[in-house]
């Protein structure tokens, strides 16, 4: 007896290699193999009579072979069929299958549906898909076909398995299958008009027609998304039932630090730090995801969240994505917590060494093992490094928050497992800032991120310029290089980036290979130095530096002690040099919008009118991304664009957290996503562990197994 628990190594008829697919597609089970959707439908369900046949059209025909035979064209293997039906003979032709000779015999009756093409020789029929039937059984609602005379499901390619064999034994579980329990509530069924579980999957495999087919797909949809949202709003319900620590918000401290800054700061930082210190004077934890633009000023909100925590007698974790940045932020916070009593630490994975000692806001050089000794012992207030903060061995003595910086790129799955691992170390978690330049669309922030809630900084400081971004040919390379030195006369500076490090050997011996003309960093640099401004200072910088190196440059960019700095993208993301206002990117191509968008948010930090140019490897004037940096001056507007050119799945890592497709396109669908999320909310309400869905519970587990959001 199959059910949908079975497992398909039980099921008759599947040989060793088609499990290993299987397998390989994460089907496991019955009830994956069933909710492995189709692709597509092509449409053969009509049958028309060979006399009328048209040229050059999808069709479907139902007649005798009256004979059949392969033949040889030069190299061409053909196997040729003729066909009749009661009102007249069409020929049919395959290429490369002559093994069909062997299954469709003179004198079997079929149905084959294809493309017909006209030839010299009259209507034919190329390449059909054929389906052998009985003509006794043949009833006229042909549904007892699987490849033809009907709407036909076209699976995905992948794993190299034929749609031909993924219908045949779908429909072989579909006629044999004994129970389909039902796992969605009936009223919810009722109300929202959705069609009962058996009959979904079954017209979404072999619809009736185009329509069920839709309603079908709305089903499955539909169940997806609100397992998605009960998923999340779980986890949602669950965090926030854990403790966490109460801090009231130190007011006196927090403002004579704001006061202490060289900026006003703008309504929507007040705000929001005004959202998070009041979600942390509540001892449930804060899970909240701080969204603003390139250059919106997210950190110094996160300072003030950090300062609150400290004042309050606990500790701040700050994690950065790169090691540049982090000690970027160490270098800001040491700074501007100077007066105020904070010690900063930075550790870094690699060479962990700075402290900040009491008021005097000057890194010192410390050991990493005397670091990690000073955060247990809480000397150390607020601790600064890449995800080595998290992953390594460092226990706090009280962590009151965790900082994100930047999380998208931490992907979606190490997000929870970072609180998780908390979670099981202290018998309560540390709130949560999560910050990212990256506008999460409505649909994902009340799905994938629905455990998080969201603030968005939409405002930027006063006096920034927009940045004019402009795509450079080959022959103005020369006026750009003179721009440059004049920006550098006026005391600015500027970043030049390139794709790679070094030219490739080996790739550079492939003759005609485009990585001939991907600039690397340190050609570039060497040029630049040598041929067009001997006279300025400039610096070379790139991932495979040591870290000290890195700091170093870093660190004497900043002090204007170089005019240019020629980097990779390791300065992609957060690097705040406020003086530079030239972001020169080579083979910019090579890079993504978001990228582009990040690198391009590296000038315009200050009152000063800052630039992007982009130059493209094949010093040509188009190219879509960088076309579209241009025409997008917002984060939100590259976002949009971003989204129509990858979809969402690359851009927010949902691609790799397993979330299936048809919820990844049911997204595009907000008015669905509300009202899953509002039905999530109301079962859960009355049921938090869906105690009367016995099947909608094991429904959510499979779904968690496949998807990683923790
Ligand atoms: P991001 O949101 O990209 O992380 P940062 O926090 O690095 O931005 O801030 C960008 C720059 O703007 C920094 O040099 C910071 O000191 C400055 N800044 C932040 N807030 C303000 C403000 N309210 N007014 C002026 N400058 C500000
Ligand atoms: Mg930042």
């Amino acid at each position: 007896m199959i059910t949908l628990d079975s497992d398909i190594n039980f099921l008759p008829g599947i040989p060793t290699v088609y499990r290993k697919k299987l397998k390989n597609l994460e089907i496991n089970k019955v009830r994956d193999l069933l909710f492995y959707f189709p692709t597509r439908y092509q449409d053969f369900s009509k049958l028309i009579e060979i006399k009328n046949i048209p040229a050059n059209q999808d069709v479907s025909i139902r007649g005798q072979i009256l004979e059949i035979k392969n033949n040889f064209i030069r190299r061409y293997k053909i196997t040729s069929a003729l066909i009749s039906d009661e009102t007249g003979n069409i020929k049919a032709t395959w290429f490369g299958q002559t093994y069909l000779s062997k299954i469709l015999k003179k004198g079997d009756w079929v149905i084959l549906a294809g493309k017909t093409v006209q030839t010299k020789s009259g209507i034919h029929l190329s390449n059909p898909i054929y389906e052998k039937i009985d003509p006794q059984e043949f009833d006229s609602n042909h549904l007892n076909l699987m490849h033809t005379g009907r709407i036909i499901p076209i699976y995905s390619q992948s794993q190299k398995l034929s749609s031909r064999w993924i219908r045949k034994i779908i429909s072989g579980i579909l006629n044999e299958i004994s129970d389909i329990n039902e796992y969605l509530p009936e009223n919810i069924i009722k109300e929202h008009n959705l069609l009962d579980l058996k009959t979904a999957l079954s017209q979404v495999h072999f619809p009736d027609s185009m329509e069920k087919a839709k309603l079908a797909q709305q089903r499955f949809a539909f169940d997806e998304l609100l397992v998605l949202e009960l998923l999340v709003i779980k986890e949602k319900i669950k965090n926030s039932a854990q403790d966490s620590i109460a801090f009231p918000i130190k007011l006196e401290a927090v403002q004579s630090f704001v006061k202490s800054l060289p900026f006003p700061l703008t309504d929507d930082q007040k705000k929001a730090v005004w959202r998070i210190l009041k979600d942390m004077e509540s001892p449930s934890p804060m899970s909240r995801l701080l969204e603003g633009d390139v250059g919106s000023g997210k950190t110094v909100v996160a300072a003030i969240a950090c300062l609150n925590v400290i004042k309050n007698g606990y500790q701040a974790a700050f994690m950065a994505p790169t090691e540049i940045l982090a000690i970027q932020h160490f270098k800001t916070l040491s700074k501007i917590f100077a007066g105020f009593n904070i010690n900063v630490g930075l550790l870094t994975g690699k060479q962990d060494k700075f402290m900040s000692k009491k008021l005097k806001g000057q890194p010192i050089e410390i050991s990493k093992k005397k670091l990690i000794e000073k955060t247990e012992e809480g000397e150390i207030n607020i601790l600064v490094g890449t995800h080595a903060l998290i992953k390594g061995k460092v226990k706090f003595k009280d962590l009151g928050i965790l900082i994100i910086d930047e999380q998208h790129r931490f992907g979606v799955a190490q997000r929870a497992s970072l609180i998780k691992e908390r979670k099981q170390k202290k018998t309560y978690v540390p709130h949560l800032l999560s910050m990212t330049a990256t506008p999460i669309p409505r649909s994902l922030a009340l799905t994938v991120y629905g455990d998080l809630d969201l603030t968005i900084i939409k405002q930027m400081p006063e006096g920034r310029k927009k940045i004019i971004t402009q795509i450079i040919t080959e022959e103005k390379r020369q006026n750009t290089y003179d721009f440059i030195a004049d920006e550098i006369k006026s005391g600015r500076q500027a970043f030049v980036i390139c794709p790679r490090i070094q030219e490739n050997k080996d790739q550079k011996e492939k003759k005609n290979s485009s990585w001939e003309d991907v600039k690397s960093a340190t050609k570039v640099f060497c040029h630049l130095q040598e041929k067009i401004f001997p006279n300025l200072k400039i610096a070379l910088l790139h991932g495979k530096m040591p870290i000290k190196e890195k700091d170093k440059t870093m660190q004497n960019f900043k002090d204007k002690k170089y005019d240019i700095l020629v980097s990779t993208s390791v300065v992609e993301v957060g690097v705040d040099v406020p003086n530079a206002t030239v972001m020169m990117i080579e083979g910019a191509e090579r890079f993504g919008l978001a990228q582009l968008h990040q690198f391009r948010g590296r000038v315009g930090r200050s009152q000063y009118q800052s630039y992007c140019f982009l130059f493209l490897s094949d010093g040509s004037s188009s190219n879509e991304r960088s076309l579209a940096l241009v025409k997008s001056e917002t984060g939100f507007a590259v976002a949009q664009k971003d989204l129509e050119i990858r979809g969402p799945g690359e851009i927010f890592g949902t691609k790799q957290s397993g979330i299936p497709d048809i919820v990844m396109s049911a997204l595009k669908d907000i008015e669905l996503v509300e009202k899953t999320r509002q039905i999530a909310k109301e079962i859960l309400i009355s049921d938090q562990h869906l105690k009367k869905y016995p099947e909608l519970a094991k429904r959510l587990n499979s779904f968690k197994e496949k998807v990683h959001l923790e």
